[in-house]
């Protein structure tokens, strides 16, 4: 059909740590229905991931538009340095219409053992990574904007030797119920996706317990989820269909966590 548009034709979206695992994937599925993508990661080693990833993403049949921004989120400037990027990038008139605050961090450490500098690894890109960028995307992002915090099953759950992790994905969704109450004035949803685990970098990190646990009491299939599972329950609050739908803590784990 010559004159079809796919859904998010048209829409700029922004995915935080793209260069791999969940991130990738939701990137690609943002961009199969048809919106912009700009990739944001942070590490040098991640050059080569993104390149590809935005090959990718260029050979869709619709050939969107893509582009890659490498900075640190955990830092007080990355936010503020990324915006800059994407004003040179698309001109002074820069508009967004989605953000997906995905990248993320976890450290394993029993109370007894976490230490300052632990702390400030998990919080500062796990919340006030979020806090800042968001902060910095507002004044550009659209009427109807979508805003999507990455937040865990953990959040809720008591996991073992991960409470920086789980607080911090807590928060994040204490964060998602104001901003959408702030937001909602103008279209702008903001909600919080939370995976169970999937097979990626991070979950390689998890204590093996914890996911052997999670998959026996997992009644879909008694298995792990998929990054694409992940990203298509991303892609389908990004649109127009997620209009009414805002600050709402969405479980996508196979209904190992039921809300
Ligand atoms: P991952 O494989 O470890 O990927 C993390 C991503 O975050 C990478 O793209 C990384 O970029 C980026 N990143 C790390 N530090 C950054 C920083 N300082 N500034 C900007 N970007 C940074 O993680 P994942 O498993 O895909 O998880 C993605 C999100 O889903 C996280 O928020 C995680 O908490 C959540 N989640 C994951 C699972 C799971 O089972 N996988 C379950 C529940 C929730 P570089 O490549 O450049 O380092």
């Amino acid at each position: 059909m010559a004159d079809y548009n796919p859904p998010l034709a048209r829409k700029v979206a922004v995915v935080t740590g793209a260069s791999r695992g969940l991130g990738a994937a939701i990137a690609l599925e943002l961009a199969r229905r048809g919106a912009t993508t700009v990739l944001v990661y942070a590490s040098p080693r991640s050059d080569a991931p993104i390149q590809k990833l935005a090959d990718q993403i260029r050979a869709l049949p619709h050939k969107p538009d893509v582009h890659a921004c490498r900075t640190d989120l955990s830092s007080v400037h990355g936010a503020k340095a990324l915006v800059s990027d994407l004003s040179s990038w698309r001109g002074s008139d820069l508009k967004i219409d989605i953000l997906v605050n995905n990248a993320g961090v976890e450290r394993v450490r029993p109370l007894s053992e976490i230490s300052i500098e632990d702390y400030e690894t998990v919080y500062n890109l796990n919340v006030r990574g979020p806090i800042l960028l968001t902060q910095a995307v507002l004044p550009h992002l659209n009427a109807n904007g979508r805003i999507i915090n990455i937040g865990s099953v953990g959040g809720r759950a008591g996991f073992k030797d991960l409470s920086l992790y789980c607080s911090s994905k807590a928060a994040l969704e204490g964060l998602t119920r104001s901003w959408a109450a702030e937001l909602g004035g103008n279209g702008t949803t903001v909600n919080c996706v939370n995976p169970g685990p999937v097979p990626s970098e991070m979950l390689g990190n998890i204590p093996q317990e914890i996911v052997d646990m999670q998959k026996a009491t997992t009644p879909i299939e008694n298995r792990l989820g998929t990054a694409e599972e992940i990203a298509n329950i991303v892609a389908a609050i990004a649109g127009s269909d997620g209009s009414w739908i805002t600050g709402q803590v969405i479980s996508a784990s196979g209904g190992w966590a039921m809300y």
